[in-house]
């Protein structure tokens, strides 16, 4: 166990809670959605998630399900979303690994991957995409380590193939198989791209941050040729900036196209503002439809996890930092604000 390691396994529940606290809407389902209504009255779209550790039962398996059916029904029930423009609607995320039983080792690594249950998973999600598509709640499929990547695919394109795109997915920029994976995808889906949070062995992945950036932007372009809806998500703002200069101003492509994406609690509110304001884009050239869409301002949506049960969603947030130096370093460096956040605004 190196010093990373052994610092997230000693910090105390308490500890782990405060400094997860910016980034998790509450610790209920009402507290995700009154975050999103307050998103939303700054034209902020948001996209749901469930915080909680790996389904161990079940039991565990049978409460996810609850959780997100109940989920979607109250997002698609709610007056105040109902009158949102399409777009701005709330979207809801789930991860594979909430209704699988795949015991993992210490790493994150599924003890035995060849023994994953895809059938009863599959079958699992397919049954709260039918809910999400018959009510019109976009559902994402997030990505998990590379291990997850076949199984999350092939049952992404069997949803897609039964409820087209009010289902979507994620891609990894900084998996080598990405740019093949881009090429299987059915025309006119939806991908979340983002340069994956897990730290994957070079045998699998680039290992340089500035590379997995950099390869978001040959993606991202080839994503949209054909003719995918795509969800860039990042908070490097030097990428947003080239992605939003190389690939939407320079090959005119129209703001219905694509969206940005961060997590909640990540501060980047001026350039979210000026985004969905449409502001950004004053000083890009007109004279054409796309900009002019632009002008009008584009989507941002925001990732905004809940968590049901704490004590789960705190082992959640210490995996996630043992297994993402990234994350860790990150929750490091902003510790005084997170810190000074806790003790004055809550
Ligand atoms: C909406 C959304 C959904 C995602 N879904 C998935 C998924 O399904 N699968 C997956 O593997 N990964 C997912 N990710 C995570 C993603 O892959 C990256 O790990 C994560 O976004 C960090 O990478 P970055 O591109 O922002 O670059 P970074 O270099 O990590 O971040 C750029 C800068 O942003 C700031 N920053 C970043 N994170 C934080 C933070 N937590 N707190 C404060 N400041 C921060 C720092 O200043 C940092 O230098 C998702 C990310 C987002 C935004």
């Amino acid at each position: 166990m190196d010093l990373r390691e052994t610092t997230v396994t000693m910090l105390p529940k308490p500890a782990i809670r405060l400094f997860s606290g910016p980034y998790v809407a509450g610790d209920s389902m009402q507290a995700a959605i009154d975050k999103t209504g307050e998103l939303a009255g700054q034209r902020i779209a948001a996209t749901i998630d469930v915080l909680g550790e790996d389904a161990a039962s079940l039991e565990d398996i049978s409460q996810y399900v609850r959780i997100y059916e109940s989920l979607i029904d109250r997002l698609s029930t709610d007056a105040g979303f109902a009158g949102l423009p399409d777009r701005l609607r709330p979207s809801v995320s789930l991860k594979p690994s909430s209704f699988m039983i795949a015991p993992k080792d210490g790493s994150g690594l599924v003890l035995e991957p060849g023994k994953m249950d895809w059938k009863n998973c599959g079958a699992t999600i397919d049954r709260i995409a039918q809910l999400a598509a018959s009510r019109k709640v976009r559902l994402m499929v997030d990505m998990e380590n590379h291990q997850w990547t076949d199984g999350t695919l092939a049952l992404y394109a069997e949803l897609f193939r039964k409820y087209g795109a009010w289902i979507g997915t994620v891609l990894q920029s900084r998996l080598f198989r990405t740019p093949d994976d881009i090429e299987k995808l059915p025309d006119g889906c939806r991908v979340r791209l983002c340069i994956g949070i897990y730290d994957e062995p070079e045998k699998f992945a680039m290992r340089s941050y500035p590379e997995m950036k950099s390869a978001m932007i040959p993606m991202a372009r080839r994503l949209l040729e054909k003719n995918i809806y795509l969800e860039f998500a990042t908070h490097d703002i030097p990428l947003i900036n080239r992605f939003l200069s190389e690939i939407v101003v320079q090959g005119h492509i129209d703001a219905e196209r694509f969206e940005t994406q961060t997590l909640l609690g990540v501060p980047r509110q001026r350039l979210i503002e000026q985004l969905v304001s449409g502001t950004y884009f004053t000083n890009v050239p007109g004279g054409n439809g796309t900009t002019a869409s632009l002008r009008r301002g584009i989507i941002h949506r925001m990732y905004v996890p809940f968590a049901e049960d704490w004590d789960k969603a705190i082992a959640y947030c210490r995996r996630r930092l043992k297994h993402s130096p990234n994350l860790f370093w990150t929750g490091f460096v902003n510790a005084p604000r997170v810190l000074y956040h806790s003790l004055f605004h809550k």
